[in-house]
């Protein structure tokens, strides 16, 4: 993994780029490792997800690292308190690259009930987010859905030339998109 890292900005587009482009993928996908690193009550149903009767391990989905310099994907599992959100940023930072995010819950995803001050609204106002988990809580088996989908979305991912393209496109959408201020959802 880590060579496809130092290699893939410099690779041709073409035949040989797809080639590598799905091994890389299939690597990755297959080799996450997730930071052990939970905020609140959706913690518990991820760390039953962890536990015997779920068990994440079958499908090679935890090896949860204590230091995030060993992990590449992060589960923001409960609400980020505007006091915790720059620790959030920090571990994210210290992670390995390329490294992925899936939003917990409804408190991770939105800010969910607490409509207040002191919680971040959505945890996508910090770090880049993957996923989206609706729920509170999502159940260990919607968890394990989202790292199943967050696989697919991974063995897809572009790399080299076509990578740059796709974060240039996403980054202009982001900037066009309406403040979640704004956002009125079913009431509009
Ligand atoms: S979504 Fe529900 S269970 Fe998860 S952190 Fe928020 S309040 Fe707790």
């Amino acid at each position: 993994m880590g060579l496809v890292v130092g290699l893939e900005e410099k690779l041709p587009s073409g035949f040989l780029l797809t080639t590598v482009e799905k091994l890389a993928g299939y690597m990755r996908k297959n080799s996450l490792w997730p930071a052990t690193f939970g905020l609140a009550c959706c913690a518990i149903e991820m760390m039953a997800a962890g536990a015997g009767r779920y068990d994440l391990a079958r499908f090679g989905m935890e090896v949860f690292r204590a230091s995030p310099r060993q992990a590449d994907l992060m589960i923001v599992a409960g609400r980020v308190s505007n006091k915790m959100a720059p620790v959030v940023r920090q571990i994210y930072d210290q992670m390995a690259a390329p490294k992925w995010t899936i939003a917990m819950g409804a408190c991770a995803s939105s800010g969910g009930m607490f409509n207040n001050y002191a919680i971040v609204q959505g945890v996508d106002h910090i770090i880049p987010v993957d996923i989206y988990l609706p729920g509170c809580p999502p159940r260990p088996e919607m968890l394990m859905d989202a790292i199943l989908k967050l696989h697919e979305q991974i063995g897809n991912e572009k790399l080299g030339p076509n990578r740059e393209k796709i974060i240039k496109e996403v980054e202009a959408a982001a900037l066009a998109a309406k403040p979640t201020n704004q956002l009125k959802g079913l009431l509009a």
